[in-house]
């Protein structure tokens, strides 16, 4: 009887759009206490927006976008996308970019018309020692007590500008992280993101712990921690960055409207693309099991 328990209820979840990539998947589903959920794209929409833009003195706001588009239009980064579509609205076509880097889970590099470009997060500058200006200091607390995001805009050394962008939280987010709780289960937030920005989003949709300013190749450390405390973890993202984590945690559950990657990382796949599957995952493997037994 166990197998066909398990096929039923698999079939069950391609029904609700869980795909489930195996029989024990489902067992694993069960033994779950802590749901480790990621930020970007995963509790939010990752569609983000170019909101504002602060320039230090004597750098033309035009200026500041292009160069800033330029570099961000090679990244894929939900950010750099908000970047790169602001700053072509605003300006037109954006100037060739040379050398380009992407520095993992802290922003990109590139040269714009022999011009060496920085843009990410404030860590980017201090790892070169170098500041921002007061004025645009105080943009960024702004925009970050806000649960904003702002990156840093630095050329040739020196910070150019503030740019604002920001998330939304998924309409089902708040409701779903209700519901895991009601099952039992503790939800924590794991991001890149700033502590200000992470703890805004948190706050909106009822999460307590949150784990930010964590490296992409250092999420799966966070995994293990909590694996090390004796919980049974399952880990929701979306994203490259989170296929190593997805793997790690006792239960990987991948976004559909992610990246491939993830997918393939996971043990479940959640087509819907919102926390509400995760709930009906859940559920679906108690029933599922409880059958069994
Ligand atoms: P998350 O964990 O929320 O999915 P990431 O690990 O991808 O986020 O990125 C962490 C942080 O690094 C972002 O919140 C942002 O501040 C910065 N960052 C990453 N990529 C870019 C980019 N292309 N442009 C600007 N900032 C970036
Ligand atoms: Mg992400």
């Amino acid at each position: 009887a166990t197998p066909t328990a398990l096929l039923v209820g698999t079939g069950r979840g391609a029904q609700l759009g869980v795909l489930i990539k195996g029989p024990q998947a489902l067992e694993s589903t069960r033994r779950i206490d802590t749901v480790v959920l990621d930020k970007t794209g995963t509790v939010t929409t990752g569609r983000m927006q170019l909101l504002e833009v602060h320039t230090a003195d004597g750098v033309e706001r035009a200026e500041a976008l292009r160069v800033a588009g330029a570099v961000e239009d090679a990244s894929e980064h939900p950010i750099a996308r908000a970047i790169a579509a602001g700053a072509e609205r605003e300006i037109g076509e954006l100037p060739a970019v040379s050398g380009f880097g992407n520095l993992e889970g802290l922003g990109v590099r590139g040269t714009v018309d022999g011009h060496e470009v920085l843009a990410g997060r404030a860590a980017l500058l201090e790892e070169r020692e170098l500041g921002l200006p007061e004025g645009l200091g105080a943009a960024k607390a702004a925009a970050e007590a806000e649960g904003r995001t702002a990156v840093v805009l630095a050329v040739d050394g020196a910070a150019w500008a503030v740019l604002v962008v920001a998330d939304t939280v998924k309409a089902s987010s708040s409701r779903a992280i209700a519901q895991l709780r009601e099952l039992g289960l503790t939800p924590v937030l794991l991001t890149g993101d700033n502590t200000a920005v992470a703890r805004s989003v948190a706050a909106e949709v009822g999460i307590d712990e949150v784990v930010a300013e964590v490296l992409p190749k250092d999420k799966v450390d966070v995994i293990t921690q909590l694996q090390g405390q004796g919980k049974a973890v399952a880990m929701v993202g979306d994203g490259i960055n989170d296929a190593a984590a997805l793997a790690q945690a006792d239960l990987g559950m991948a976004m559909g409207t992610g990246t491939d990657i993830a997918m393939e990382a996971g043990d479940l796949t959640l087509v819907r693309g919102d926390l509400r599957a995760v709930v009906d995952a859940i559920r679906l493997s108690r029933r599922t099991l409880a059958t069994i037994k």
